[in-house]
């Protein structure tokens, strides 16, 4: 349940059309944001949106491939030409392309390091500048703990995440003085559509890792970014935090 909080706001959620995208964007439209659910297709970011207007919130699909740089640009001007302001930057679209380094294509290796690392960096550009004009601002990036530990055969999901959050830490360094917070959230299993295919017998294996002996769910990464896209988490920024089940103790 939301407590209306960020009326007002303008918050942007990349990967809102499934699994944690989906839930932050709910989330984020019962604290009371205006959201803008971004996937891959108009068809596939729809259904989000249209489930929070069912659920008396404000929102609109956007459909932009977020791997390609000059296409996120032009979302940016587009999405700031009709909302005016974004005020929470919410980067969750990710893939995985799982193989050994040995054995690792190029594609697979550009593929996740576009989608899950460069796009932080050009939807922070492009849409951070209106929150250094409104002197509040909140980037929330997803890593995931695979970024903290490293996992065989997850080398380019792994560098990418890493990548994640050293970005996190560097453009929170460079926003501070404006008044706007960056920090990263490091999921680790979530039930998702990217965890599904996972073997029973990994994820037994996954599942003894875990000291609170359960999988997330997509709800329990969207409190974690409601919280620290609310004015509650002010004075916290640049920082790493692990939605896990305690499966990575620092
Ligand atoms: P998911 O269910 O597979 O959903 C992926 C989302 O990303 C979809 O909305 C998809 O849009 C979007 N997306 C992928 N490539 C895109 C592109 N090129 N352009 C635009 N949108 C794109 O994944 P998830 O499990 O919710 O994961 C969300 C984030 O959490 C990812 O960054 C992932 O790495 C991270 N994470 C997940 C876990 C986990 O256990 N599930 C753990 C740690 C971190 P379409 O529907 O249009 O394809």
């Amino acid at each position: 349940m939301g407590n209306g909080e960020q009326r007002g706001k303008v918050a942007l959620v990349t990967g809102a059309s499934r699994g944690i995208g989906r839930a932050v964007a709910i989330q984020l439209a019962r604290d009371g944001a205006k959201v803008i659910c971004v996937s891959r297709s108009e068809a596939s970011a729809t259904p989000t949106a249209e489930a929070i207007r069912a659920d008396g919130g404000e929102s609109d699909p956007f459909a932009v491939d977020v791997s390609r740089a000059e296409a996120v640009q032009a979302a940016c001007r587009d999405i700031l030409e009709k909302h005016g302001r974004v005020d929470i930057l919410v980067n969750c679209a990710g893939i995985n392309r799982d193989n050994m380094c040995l054995l690792m294509t190029d594609d697979e290796w550009n593929a996740v390091l576009a989608t899950d690392l460069s796009s932080c960096f050009h939807w922070t550009k492009h849409l951070c500048r209106s929150m250094v004009r409104n002197r509040w601002g909140r980037v929330i990036n997803i890593s995931s703990v695979i970024g903290l530990v490293g996992n065989g055969g997850q080398a380019n999901y792994a560098a990418a995440k890493a990548g994640v959050i050293a970005f996190t830490k560097s453009i929170a360094r460079e926003l501070a003085s404006r008044n706007i917070t960056a920090n990263a959230i490091a999921p680790g299993f979530i039930d998702t559509d990217m965890t599904a295919p996972l073997p029973e017998a990994i994820r037994e294996k996954v599942l003894e890792q875990i000291p609170l002996r359960k999988f997330g769910r997509p709800e329990d990464v969207a409190s974690a970014v409601s919280f620290l896209a609310s004015d509650r988490s002010s004075y916290i920024t640049g920082h790493v935090l692990n939605v896990d089940g305690g499966m990575v103790m620092a």
